[in-house]
Parts: structure tokens; sequence; C-alpha cells
């Protein structure tokens, strides 16, 4: 366990509550990311982009990404060009897709990210989709520090099922949260009809880029239609991509819209959006 996360269930413990903690980390990233042009708090991969679920309140109810995967060839060229072993910061696997769909390319996307950035927290999203008790034991024995698993389909049942299969070691490093506990945000500025603004005073979103299934590097994770490509990993130099970018990630971590993925996300825009969502269809597959 790196020793931020040490740090940070430690104060967990000492009784701080969660919003302190996350008020703290945007302090922190403000502070590095102003000092700190090369500064960069967490990596998000998108390793694959299908989704079986239409959520109202995602983009990819609006418009769908076509089922596709990174291929383990593609991420090696990708991890070889990061060369992050050192790097303690968050990666993430599974953001406005279901990793679960592609079961073969994400455990072994999981393994060689791990192997990658071995003191990096390294975090993964699913809706739960084809999970089973071996699936979410291999998954934490590959390396995943953290993983998130939110029920869109609100199954109590399911959720104590799952539960049950976590043991005692793994506890505080698996969540299952039924779709009605979490707060609903609206979703890359795109999909929500009516979401409340953030109350976020200032975006740190910037500070943690996408690398996409095409190895292009876009802004943030609210970026879903690729809006803003900074560069690409596989074409440039990540570093000199990711420098250049300072002073962009400096105007918009102050409220600036100096991208344009930035011109209609909720941490900007202040009001409720008002796009049509459509209403949420059944999964198109059943989860095992
Ligand atoms: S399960 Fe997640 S990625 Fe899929 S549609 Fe719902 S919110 Fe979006
Ligand atoms: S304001 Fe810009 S950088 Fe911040 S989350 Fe939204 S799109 Fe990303």
């Amino acid at each position: 366990m790196s020793l931020t996360m040490k740090l940070v269930q430690l104060l967990l413990r000492m009784g701080l509550s969660q919003l302190m903690l996350y008020r703290l980390g945007t302090l922190r990233t403000m502070t590095l990311g102003l000092l700190n042009p090369m500064f960069m708090k967490g990596l998000l991969f998108e390793l694959s982009s299908g989704c079986n679920r239409r959520c109202w309140y995602c983009p990819q109810s609006l418009v769908p990404k076509k089922r596709e995967v990174m291929t383990l060839d593609f991420l090696d060229a990708v991890l070889k060009k990061l060369q992050l072993k050192k790097w303690a910061g968050t990666v993430d696997i599974g953001w406005n897709n279901e990793p679960m769909l592609d079961w073969d390319s994400l455990r072994m996307g999981v393994r060689k990210i791990r192997e990658a950035f071995p003191s990096a927290f390294v975090r993964m999203y699913s809706n739960g989709f084809g999970l089973t008790q071996e699936k979410l034991n291999e998954l934490m024995a590959l390396g995943l520090s953290y993983f998130f698993i939110t029920l869109h389909e609100n199954d109590e049942k399911r959720r104590q099922l799952i539960l049950s299969w976590v043991p005692a070691k793994d506890q505080t490093r698996i969540r299952v949260t039924l779709f009605q506990e979490i707060a609903i945000l609206n979703a890359s500025g795109h999909a929500v009809e009516g979401a409340p603004p953030s109350n976020e005073k200032f975006c740190v979103m910037q500070f943690a880029p996408v690398i996409r299934l095409n190895g292009d590097i876009t802004l943030c994770c609210c970026d879903y239609y690729s809006e803003t490509v900074l560069g690409n990993i596989l074409r440039d130099d990540f570093w000199q991509v990711w420098r250049k970018s300072w002073w962009q990630r400096v105007r918009i971590m102050f409220g600036s819209k100096a991208a344009k993925a930035c011109h209609a996300c909720y941490n900007m825009t202040r009001t409720p959006l008002r796009k049509p969502a459509p209403k949420q269809p059944a999964a198109t597959a059943s989860a095992a």
C-alpha cells in the first residue's frame, strides 16, 4: 500500500469525513498543479469502450460507443512510452464504459498496468456485469487497489451476494453501491437532464488525462467525445505534451473554459443542463 493510501486510511480512522478528505485532496492537487508543470495526479486508461447498459444519466445513452478493446500489443507500446515505475498517482480503468464486457483482455490489461505502475493506486469501475466470485478474486490478486461496483439496477440481493464473496482482507478495497445511493453528476456535461450543477469552486479533473483506445491523450474523464485532444501517446512525447498544456490546466482550475470539453461540463456551467434524456432501457445483456 502506498504512503498516501496509508495516510488516507489513518485520517479516516481519526474521524475525518470523506468530504474533508476530498477537500484536502483538491487543495493538494491545486498546489502541486500550480507549482509543478509536470504534476499529474492520475491517468485513466480506456481499455475498452462498450457498455451493456444505456443509463439515462450517461452519454452512452445518447451516443453509444462501439464495442472495441485496446489490443495487448497496443497497451504494451503505450506503457513503454510512459515509463512511470516510481509514480504514485492513481490509475483508473473503466469510465463511461463497462470493462468486464471483455474479460480476457481486461485481466491481461490489469496485470500489465500493475506491472507498469507498481507504486500507483489502481482503481477500477464496473456495473458488475458478469462478475463472479472467481473473477472478483482474480482481479484483486492481479493488483487492483480498489474496485468500485455500482449496481445501476438497484438490486440489493445482488449486492449482498457480491459482498458475501469479499474476503475480510479486501473489505476496505471493494465497494458495492446501488445507483440510488450515488450522486448523479452531469456526466461529461452531455446527458443529464436537470442534474444539479457542481458545487465545486475549482476543477482539478484536468490533472488526470485519459489515454484513449487510439492512443489520443484527452483532457479528462469528462471529455466523452474527445473534444480536447492534447496529443497522441504513440506519435508524441507524452511529457512534452503534458508540459505544453500546463497553462491551459491552470486556467481551467480557476474557472476558465479554456478547452472545448469544458464548455458544457457540470464543473463549469453552474446551471442544470436541459438536454433531452431518453428513458433508461433495460440492460442489453444480462449479468451472470
Ligand atoms: S453502466 Fe456506467 S458506463 Fe454503462 S451506461 Fe451506465 S453509467 Fe454509463
Ligand atoms: S471543467 Fe473541463 S477539465 Fe474540468 S471536468 Fe469539466 S471538462 Fe474536465
